[in-house]
């Protein structure tokens, strides 16, 4: 991509450390009141989280650990454990997503079944799963990409019908609601990323596990920390993927401000959408108000790379999520057969312009001016 042209300041894709900035006070007390405490790693303040996220959330438990990936590999795993689901069992996902999705799934001896998504919604489309269901299949998991919620209604009855699994990859989609219920607790069990740059972000590195089933809760508890309960008794050969007591802190502090920030960002993607008028740029749609919480603004353009240099020509950074689909990277040799070939399309044209919380009102305006000056033929 070109590089900026000279003038005009560059604009970020996302400017993490501004939209911290504002909780400076707020953050540091917390890392003060942990660094103070002498405990470190499963403690009061993971305790107090998973409480407050369970409770924002509408489920009766949340566990933390790790990461988003250990988040979900783990509820596999603990259904795995539980008999639920076992080796070469077949995991229906969607093409497009990021490769956690796809590793989570691998990982744990699962063969997952890319499907092709509703280009409208980047999502799964209800119609494709289930003609994707076969003999060996077990479970869904469905992606709520970008931050909007998967089609979840229409995957439960889906999953209730045929019997299967539904897990909710909710990385992208903290607070995302419909008919009043929230990601997190739509599916059998559904997995959070705590990465800096999510919607809830944290400091460093983190995740959760949401969940009503008590059993399969207690499970990932255990398996989180050695595969034990009581310290130094080992009921499974478990890892340690723990969300430690720092996170936890700062991490509650983001979550009592989380609906603010999400108005934020919805206030931000309805200026594009108003703003950004034209022939070439396909802009997303929201299914429902509510049940988009704009992780990221996708757009859509046949000449996406012209225009991602267009709008980097202007000082603009822009990045695309996701550039090459799990059943093209050389990670997964055994889904390069597969021929997807909305996703495939989708890769080539989808480009995620900047959009965080606090942006202001000027940037939004400048990367709206600059799409709209985006030459109409090449
Ligand atoms: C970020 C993300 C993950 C993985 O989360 P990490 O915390 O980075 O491990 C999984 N799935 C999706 C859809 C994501 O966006």
């Amino acid at each position: 991509m070109k590089a900026a042209s000279a003038g005009a300041p560059a604009l970020p894709f996302l400017d993490l450390r501004q939209a911290n900035a504002r909780y400076a006070d707020e953050l540091k007390r917390a890392a003060a009141r942990v660094i103070d405490s002498g405990r470190y790693v499963l403690g009061e303040e993971l305790e107090a989280f998973e409480d407050e996220f369970a409770r924002y959330c509408g489920v009766a438990h949340a566990i933390g650990v790790g990461n988003g990936l250990d988040a979900l590999a783990l509820i596999l795993r603990a259904y795995r454990d539980l008999g639920a689901l076992a080796e070469g069992d077949e995991v229906i996902v969607p093409a497009n997503t990021f490769i956690a999705t796809f590793l989570a799934i691998s990982q744990n001896g699962l063969v997952p079944v890319p499907v092709e998504p509703d280009p409208a919604d980047f999502n799964l489309d209800p119609r494709r799963v289930e003609a994707a269901i076969g003999a060996r299949t077990r479970a869904i998991v469905a992606v709520h990409l970008y931050g909007q919620l998967a089609p979840m209604p229409a995957l439960a009855a889906l999953a209730r019908r045929h019997g299967l699994l539904l897990i909710e990859d909710a990385a992208q989609a903290h607070g995302a609601a419909c008919d009043g219920r929230k990601a997190g607790a739509f599916g059998d069990a559904a997995a959070f990323s705590f990465f800096p740059t999510k919607n809830l972000g944290a400091l460093g590195d983190g995740g959760a596990a949401t969940t009503a089933d008590a059993a399969l809760a207690q499970r990932i508890r255990a398996l989180r920390n050695y595969g034990s309960q009581v310290k130094y008794r080992h009921l499974y050969q478990g890892v340690n993927s723990r969300l430690d007591e720092l996170q936890a802190a700062l991490l509650r502090v983001k979550l009592a401000h989380l609906d603010e920030e999400i108005a934020l960002r919805r206030e931000v993607a309805a200026r594009y959408r108003a703003g950004i008028v034209h022939r070439r740029i396909e802009l997303p749609a929201a299914v429902r108000e509510q049940s988009h919480v704009w992780h990221l603004f996708v757009l859509r353009c046949a000449r996406r790379d012209a225009l991602a240099d267009h709008l980097a020509g202007q000082g603009i950074q822009t990045q695309v999520h996701y550039p090459v689909p799990a059943h093209r990277q050389p990670a997964y040799p055994q889904l390069h057969a597969l021929r997807l070939t909305v996703t495939e399309r989708l890769h080539e044209q989808i480009l995620s312009l900047p959009l965080w919380p606090t942006m202001d009102a000027a940037s939004v305006e400048r990367v709206i001016a600059a799409c709209r000056s985006f030459a109409e033929a090449p």
